[in-house]
């Protein structure tokens, strides 16, 4: 099956709702039984998809969790009320005192925040590692390493990792393997077949599609989902009945939003590459960003969220440039339908890599405006900059 027609048939949850396009939206805390047998018949069921307790998922749930693990090739889903959760969350189901994470250096910086101080109260010790790594990940594998973790594109600098070769380093080492795929959505890349155990999504990014949801999933492979399943079981991590709507919603139309954030990202990431303040355009689908071979190698595609980095700049001009923007604002978070833009400095989030630019980055979202609307706003906007440097 080629992938649009996966996105329409999966997680249609047709024994739920016979006859519905879409599976109803199920509210429900207690489920009830007449009998006690019933009642026995539920309990043995719970770790699947049998009614229990709300908590446990209900049709709606399992719907998304059916999909998104046919999407990654997965073995099972779990769902979580944010893509941090979601990260927080799996980590925690596999990590315990006395062990060592590696995560790459630019990582999502709220991921670091949780290793820093979350998995370190807990006696978890993090190793920051050069997304550029690849194979030379082994020399940074400890006795203790339990877990490493990927994220690719990297945060704001979009430095694509050879998956592959850490994965298999990793393995060699019996250590589990994390990727958070927020990025491309198992559309463009799917970590499990890259070796990857557990792959992570902000699905309030693109699943969602809408900026109206926050909400998260990891999928695992064979060998990893039991413990994960059980990890969100004993946090009690779940997600709300009408958001798992929005994103089976959202789900349907990943495809074609995808394709067209991919076209505008690229026309525009052009168009600001032949701009004169523009020292580097730093986005997958170009040749001199690192890793752009593997992106090559491994993606289907670019999604529309990548960075610039200026030839100069100070903050006030900087500022001239976005304030007066028509069509892009200042948001965290992307995916959405609306484009975005954020100035950045991604020396303030890494440690074992170095960040020397020649001016400040921002940052954009490409959104599914007409990408020819976007550029006479930033030409106005260089403008401005001109005018404020
Ligand atoms: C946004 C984002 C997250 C966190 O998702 P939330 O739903 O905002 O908690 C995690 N990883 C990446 C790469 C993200 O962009």
């Amino acid at each position: 099956m080629k992938k649009d027609t996966r996105l329409v048939s999966t997680g249609r949850g047709d024994k739920a709702a016979p006859g519905m396009v879409n599976v109803p939206v199920y509210h429900a805390s207690t489920i009830v039984f007449d009998t006690v047998a019933e009642l026995n018949e539920a309990i043995s069921g719970r770790d699947e998809h049998v009614l229990y307790y709300g908590r446990r998922g209900t049709p709606t749930q399992w719907a998304l969790m059916d999909a998104l693990t046919e999407l990654d090739g997965g073995a099972g889903c779990a769902l979580y009320g944010s893509g941090l959760a979601a990260i927080t969350g799996a980590l925690l189901a596999f990590v315990e005192a006395g062990d060592h994470v590696l995560m790459a250096d630019t990582v999502y910086g709220p991921s670091r925040i949780f290793c820093d101080h979350g998995l370190k109260k807990l006696g978890v010790e993090t190793t920051y590692y050069d997304p550029m790594i690849g194979a030379g990940i082994a020399d940074l594998m400890r006795d203790n390493t339990k877990l490493v973790f990927t994220e690719s594109p990297g945060s704001l600098t979009f430095e694509v990792q050879d998956t592959a070769a850490i994965a298999a380093a990793a393995k060699a080492h019996g250590a589990w393997v994390f990727a958070d795929n927020t990025w491309a959505t198992p559309l463009f890349f799917r970590p499990l077949d890259h070796g990857v155990d557990v792959a992570i999504q902000a699905l309030t990014k693109y699943v969602v599609g809408h900026s109206d949801v926050m909400m998260g999933a990891a999928v695992a492979n064979e060998r990893a989902w039991k413990r994960l399943r059980l990890g969100g079981f004993m946090h009690g991590h779940c997600a709300a009945p009408d958001d798992t709507y929005l994103a089976l919603r959202g789900l349907r139309t990943l495809g074609v939003r995808l394709e067209r954030h991919q076209e505008n990202a690229l026309k525009v990431a052009h168009w600001l590459d032949g701009r004169p303040e523009v020292h580097q355009v730093l986005h997958p689908a170009f040749p001199d960003t690192p890793g752009h071979d593997f992106w090559k190698r491994d993606f289907s595609g670019a999604t529309g969220l990548f960075s610039i980095v200026l030839k100069e700049g100070t903050d006030d001009a900087v500022a001239a440039l976005l304030d007066g923007l028509d069509h892009f604002k200042l948001g965290f978070s992307w995916g959405g339908y609306e484009s975005l833009a954020i100035p950045s400095d991604p020396a303030q989030g890494r440690t074992a890599t170095e960040w020397s630019a020649p001016g400040p980055l921002i940052r954009f979202h490409i959104g599914l405006e007409d990408p020819e609307d976007l550029i006479a706003d930033l030409d106005e906007g260089f403008r401005r900059f001109a005018a404020a440097l």
